[in-house]
């Protein structure tokens, strides 16, 4: 049974979002890089480390069989999630980031051949980009753009005309993190099927704001981080289908991957643990199964609803700023972009930042992006569940107060 939405009650679960009454309290309005986290998950960590702390999977007292315990449970909390088909195809990793680099160094690099296509959406963040970039560099294959139009959606007429039986990889983000833009990756993912291609969604940013069914999707590989959800950073997950995670060979090399180790050879482990070389963050994999269970205790689609209510709120409540483009409206309910014109967007942030608003400013980490719509840079509002109307209204008025000074 979820309760419906009720945003006070969230606030009091977020120890960062509390203040004494001497100091003003900041609007965050940047979760979008990273999320508060809820004091379930703050505890979590508390609790591991103060209670059960010990390795995993290297059984020979009753304090690793329960950390081990826990440990795969939270994988398994993950799985349903997910809708992954078996715990098997969830594979930890140190964010989003880190499962890219994995499925680019081993699956890519050893499909590809040269000659071979890799379409990447011009909306990505670099880490869906330059992991892609490199292993082209190491077999020759090409890393081809999928354009996106001047109102930031996908160019889907080029992308059907892009794929080929040439096309072996296609990378593309479930939800930008730039300009909140959704692409249509169900349609995505079955145009590429049909060239026999697979394709890897960055979820870093969509997991957050969307019921994410992996099996519905059909993708291939899907990927995000702890932090963007309301969990630490240094835990992230690799979905993988598990026939391509059987036939990929192992990434890091280590402890708990192997069966058997001689100096004539090695045998590696089976799934999970081939991609899980080392003692991994076992902390950080209960915590991020706690903001999971957090997250699926809560009424999400109220809590999209206050979101997307909020970010109306401050459309509304800017747009008369002279000069003040939103870019890319068709946005995604959580986050929008704008700049002003003639006046830099560090400036503004600045003046922001002075009033206690914080957001973000810069290139969100996608030059190509940006590049395309001729910016350097933009200001990001991002929200989260925890926002609320008053953080919107102070954020409103900061924001004219900056513009009339500049
Ligand atoms: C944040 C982000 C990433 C990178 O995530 P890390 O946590 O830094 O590994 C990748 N893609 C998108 C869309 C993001 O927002």
């Amino acid at each position: 049974m979820t309760i419906p939405f009720d945003i006070k009650q969230i606030q009091t679960q977020f120890p960062a979002l509390q203040h004494s009454d001497d100091a003003p309290r900041a609007v965050y309005l940047d979760s979008a890089a990273t999320a508060q986290k809820p004091a379930i998950v703050i505890d979590t960590l508390r609790h591991y480390y103060s209670g059960y702390n010990a390795n995993v999977h290297r059984g020979s007292h009753s304090l690793t069989t329960n950390a081990t315990f826990a440990f795969e449970q939270a994988r398994t909390t993950i799985q349903k999630f997910i809708g992954a088909a078996s715990p098997k195809e969830i594979i930890w990793t140190r964010g989003a980031t880190e499962a890219l680099n994995l499925i680019a160094q081993t699956y890519a690099r050893n499909h590809l051949q040269a000659g071979d296509e890799i379409l990447v959406s011009e909306m990505e963040h670099h880490a869906n980009i330059v992991p892609w970039q490199m292993v082209a560099e190491q077999t020759g294959a090409k890393v081809v753009k999928i354009p996106m139009h001047q109102n930031c959606t996908l160019n889907i007429d080029a992308y059907q005309r892009l794929l080929s039986n040439k096309t072996k990889i296609v990378a593309i983000a479930h939800i930008t993190n730039v300009t909140g833009t959704r692409n249509p990756i169900e349609s995505m993912i079955a145009a590429a099927h049909h060239y026999g291609a697979v394709v890897v969604v960055d979820g870093a940013q969509g997991i957050a704001h969307e019921q994410v069914d992996v099996h519905a999707l059909d993708a291939d590989f899907y990927v995000f981080s702890g932090h963007k959800i309301y969990a630490p950073a240094g835990i992230g997950v690799l979905y993988g289908k598990q026939a391509l995670l059987e036939a990929m060979p192992p990434w890091h090399g280590g402890g708990k991957m192997v069966e058997k180790v001689s100096f004539s050879g090695t045998d590696y482990a089976g799934l999970p643990s081939k991609f899980e070389a080392g003692t991994p963050n076992v902390a950080g994999s209960l915590a991020l199964a706690a903001a999971i269970e957090w997250l699926q205790s809560i009424d999400r689609q109220g809590a999209e609803q206050h979101i997307a209510d909020l970010r109306q709120q401050a459309l509304d409540g800017i747009k008369d700023i002279e000069g003040l483009r939103i870019i890319g409206l068709q946005a995604h309910a959580s986050l929008f972009s704008f700049v002003v014109d003639g006046v830099h967007h560090q400036d503004i942030a600045t003046l922001l930042d002075q009033q206690h608003i914080a957001l973000r400013a810069g290139h969100h980490c996608a030059h190509p992006m940006l590049d395309a719509l001729g910016l350097t840079g933009t200001l990001r509002v991002s929200l989260a569940l925890y926002n609320d109307q008053q953080d919107v209204a102070r954020f409103i008025t900061a924001l004219h107060k900056a513009c009339d000074l500049l």
